[in-house]
């Protein structure tokens, strides 16, 4: 029996990547005792894979709930990168240039032209700029362009970094973190007719906690209990590929309807990626890695003489309207979600960490996270 079996734990957060520890920092600076298991090394998976890039308006067809969350992250990124160089020292290379999305092909001007008319017309911060202008920001870029988008306040931070920052704060905070530790089982009693979480059965024992926080991205569905509500998040893998940076480095994150390319400050640039249904297997392919090449060579030619330093694949949590799912557990009380955050969980990190951790000390949230409750998602299963 582990030593745990004695504790008692205000909060067990599953899951240690970015949503996880970032949850798990702001309740600890609420004053809770906190304990977050992954079943691997902290910020291995789906945070370690991703890109980076806080770009809500890039790829934004509507505003809506989701919209809105994405670019409420946005506006607090800022202060969240600072209060983590200040709690952790590690900067996550919070970078402002901002990002370029590129018509290469005739066929790619009705995407963006819709793009623009919309979030002009909205009053979004967005540029249209001729081909000249484009390649004087950045003259590594094809003479094939035609012309481009610029959301000047789509930014990008180094994601691993993040998870770094991230782990480092929680534990300097009090976060009691345990990896290589995998949850197997949700334990629940009923007391007065409502069932309540009492803790967790893991592979190293039992943890017993008065709240449980699911941040388990993609696997979040295998840990259940069979009295909770239905949570169906799946795997969706993301390919990518690093190069050494060309002597003429970029500056903005580029975007392009099949691809993109993310400088970073350690001097490679990373192309991305695929959108693919292999389940929990997370192997880069030849067909991935040729996909992600011609892309990139497509966005900026000089590509093709670049050394590639590392290839990787990542899972991203998707549910299936592509939307978070945030908040408590209808059927249990104590039992919170924070997952399925799919392309956008670097984004939503901070907003996701202020929603949760007010849930949990306040007992409510200052963000409506109705759009995004377990039951919403239960009933439209339900309906199909
Ligand atoms: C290729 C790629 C590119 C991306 N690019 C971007 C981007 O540019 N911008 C952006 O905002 N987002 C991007 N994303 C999405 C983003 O990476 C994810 O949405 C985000 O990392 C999810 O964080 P998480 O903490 O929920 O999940 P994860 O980082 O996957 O963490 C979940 C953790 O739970 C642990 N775990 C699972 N099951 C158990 C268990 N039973 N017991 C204990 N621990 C368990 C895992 O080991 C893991 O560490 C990208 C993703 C990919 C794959």
């Amino acid at each position: 029996m582990s030593e745990d079996h004695q504790t008692q734990w205000d909060v067990a957060v599953v899951g240690g990547g970015v949503i996880g520890c970032s949850i798990a920092w702001r309740l600890a600076q609420g004053g809770l005792r906190v304990i977050v298991l992954d079943k691997s090394d902290f910020g291995s998976e789906a945070s370690y894979a991703a890109g980076g890039m806080l770009a809500p308006l890039s790829e934004a067809d509507q505003t809506g709930a989701f919209f809105d969350l994405c670019v409420a992250s946005r506006a607090i990124y800022s202060d969240f990168a600072r209060e983590l160089l200040e709690s952790s020292a590690i900067d996550i290379e919070y970078r402002t240039e901002g990002t370029l999305y590129l018509s290469l092909r005739e066929e790619d001007d009705e995407e963006l032209d819709r793009r623009w008319q919309w979030q002009q017309a909205t009053g979004l911060n967005v540029k249209r700029l001729g081909a000249g202008c484009v390649r004087k920001l950045e003259p590594g870029i094809t003479t094939a362009l035609r012309w481009a988008l610029k959301f000047p306040d789509d930014h990008q931070v180094n994601n691993r970094l993040l998870a770094a920052a991230l782990f480092e704060s929680a534990r300097l905070s009090g976060v009691e973190t345990r990896p290589h530790t995998e949850v197997h089982q949700l334990l629940t009693e009923s007391v007065a007719g409502k069932e309540r979480v009492t803790g967790l059965k893991t592979s190293r024992g039992l943890i017993l906690a008065d709240r449980l926080i699911i941040a388990a991205g993609s696997w979040s569905s295998q840990v259940t209990s069979s009295t909770a509500s239905t949570l169906e998040v799946l795997p969706v893998r993301g390919q990518m590929v690093a190069f050494e940076m060309p002597v003429q480095p970029l500056s903005h994150v580029i975007y392009s309807r099949r691809g993109y390319l993310i400088p970073r400050n350690s001097g490679c640039v990373i192309a991305g990626s695929t959108t693919e249904r292999t389940g929990f297997n997370k192997s880069v392919t030849a067909g991935g890695v040729a996909d992600i090449l011609n892309h990139a060579i497509e966005i900026m030619p000089s590509t093709r003489e670049l050394a590639i330093t590392e290839t990787w694949a990542g899972l991203r949590p998707h549910a299936h309207d592509g939307l978070p799912v945030l908040g408590k557990d209808p059927q249990i009380d104590g039992l919170i979600y924070a997952t399925a955050h799919y392309r956008n969980g670097i984004l939503l990190t901070p907003i996701t960490a202020r929603a949760i951790s007010e849930l949990v000390l306040e007992g409510d949230s200052s963000i409506n996270l109705s759009p995004f409750s377990i039951s919403r998602r239960t009933l439209r299963l339900a309906e199909h």
